[in-house]
């Protein structure tokens, strides 16, 4: 499959605690019901604030979305409810990530 110049196909991915400390601190007291359900691999970037889209520093080209990770709990929480986007260059692998939040 050629997936350089075209989105990954999204995989929804599930938070499994394994841990008796990490089923705690999953969960949030007041936040929507979505937040920490938005981790995923491939598909479209849900971006929270702009467009940010980056360029492989290496080649030049826009990179491709791999995935975004979103905050476990509100002990573990990436700023306010944020997500941790990576994108990667499939012709040098090179990977980008970066942080946004409410
Ligand atoms: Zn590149």
């Amino acid at each position: 499959m050629d997936i350089k110049n075209r989105s990954l196909p999204e995989y929804k991915l599930e938070l499994v605690p394994t841990s008796e400390e990490a089923r705690i601190v999953q969960g949030f007291k007041w936040a929507d019901e979505n937040i920490g359900k938005r981790s995923k691999i491939g598909g479209e970037p849900g971006f929270i604030q702009n467009d940010d889209w980056p360029i492989c520093s290496c080649c030049g080209k826009k990179m491709l979305f791999y995935a975004q990770l979103d905050s476990v709990g509100d002990k573990l929480c990436i700023a306010d409810c944020g997500l941790i986007y990576v994108f990667m260059c499939f012709d040098c692998f090179e990977t980008k990530s970066f942080v946004q939040s409410y």
